[in-house]
């Protein structure tokens, strides 16, 4: 089954309105593949202003949500929120979210599955830290992450799956073609022994972690490599051609 190629942004907690109209500019004149499905993760304060201002082929992601839609929980926002405001996706269980704030991968599969059940799509990250993966914990961890989700969710339509190996998430050390793709063909393993084979062939699995416009080419020609989320390099004129790997 042919999956479409899927490349997300993900400015953390960078930018101003300023360079959101950069970013954004430099997304819309570039020449994006129309066989790329592409996303930008906003940070919160900036989602309504980043959603009216990009055209309808650029969308618009959260990249964290509560898993409720609403109540006593002082800071945080919900999906409902999100939808109210036209914002269709959010990127979850982040390994900054899941290391400086604590997340546990409980927590996590609870957010995805409100997330889902109040009509969000969801970027679910998963991946080991550099301690796992010389244990060789490697699949282990994200057999446990994937997992926790799993037993949360009833279905996994709009789920795109992350592999981020915490150790090359800002650090400039890429996961080579060939260790991104064990880890993926792993995943969408575990997927159709554990949920089925449809879901295990339809599901993204995009790979996470020092991506650049100089290594991408090599990581999408990987047959389980469905895509890319994108920290740094998002910020750059080069996520263009991030988006473009394909081509
Ligand atoms: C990320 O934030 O999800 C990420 C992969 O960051 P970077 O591309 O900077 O490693």
């Amino acid at each position: 089954m042919s999956r479409k190629f899927f490349v997300g942004g993900n400015w953390k907690m960078n930018g101003t309105k300023k360079v959101a109209d950069d970013l954004l500019g430099n997304l819309m004149k570039g020449s994006l593949d129309p066989n790329v499905d592409v996303l930008i993760g906003v940070p919160a304060l900036y989602l309504d202003y980043v959603k009216e201002k990009s055209s309808c082929c650029i969308k618009v992601a959260a990249q964290n949500c509560y898993k409720v839609e609403k109540g006593a929980f002082t800071g945080e926002i919900s999906p409902a929120m999100l939808k109210d405001i036209g914002v269709d996706w959010v990127i979850l269980g982040h390994s900054e979210r899941r290391q400086i704030f604590q997340e546990t991968d409980l927590l996590i599969a609870e957010k995805v599955n409100h997330a889902l059940q109040s009509g969000l799509s969801v970027v679910a990250c998963i991946g080991e830290t550099l301690d796992e993966r010389e244990a060789g914990q490697t699949e282990s961890v994200v057999a446990k992450q994937i997992k926790a989700i799993h037993e949360k969710i009833c279905n996994w339509d709009n789920v795109v799956i992350a592999y981020e190996p915490v150790w090359a998430i800002g650090t400039g050390k890429t996961a080579s073609p060939q260790q991104a793709q064990e880890v993926h063909k792993i995943l969408r393993k575990w997927l159709a022994d554990e949920v089925s084979e449809a879901v295990s062939q339809k599901t993204r699995i995009i790979y996470g972690g020092s991506v650049t416009a100089a290594n991408c080419k090599d990581l999408a020609k990987e047959c389980d490599i469905d895509g890319f989320l994108v920290g740094g390099a998002s910020l750059k004129p080069e996520f263009v051609d991030i988006i473009n790997a394909k081509q």
